[in-house]
């Protein structure tokens, strides 16, 4: 799990859609659990990139449901090793 120490530098990447996948979902993953980088990233300007790429917080209980069920239903699908990377991309904003 990235740190906050680890997250911020790339918060400028994450603005400038200059980010590799991985890197992109690991601030993803921070940033959904991590309020104070995401207050971060709102006191850099980003406002309205991170209103388009930003997951929410708390994401409809339809997108919860879905991936509880991945998770419950996925077992020790080989592909979920190494923490269930991949199941949800949360860091591809809509086009
Ligand atoms: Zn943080």
């Amino acid at each position: 799990m990235m740190d906050c120490d680890a997250c911020g530098p790339l918060l400028s990447g994450w603005m400038d859609d200059d980010l590799e996948p991985d890197e992109r979902r690991a601030v993803a993953r921070h940033l959904i659990a991590c309020a104070a980088c995401r207050e971060r990233l709102r006191s850099y300007g980003g406002i309205r990139h991170l209103l388009r790429s930003l997951p929410r917080p708390e994401p409809p209980r339809s997108v919860a449901r879905t991936f509880h069920a991945r998770l419950t239903t996925a077992g020790s699908h080989p592909a979920l090793d190494g923490g269930h990377a991949g199941l949800v991309d949360w860091g591809e904003p809509p086009a």
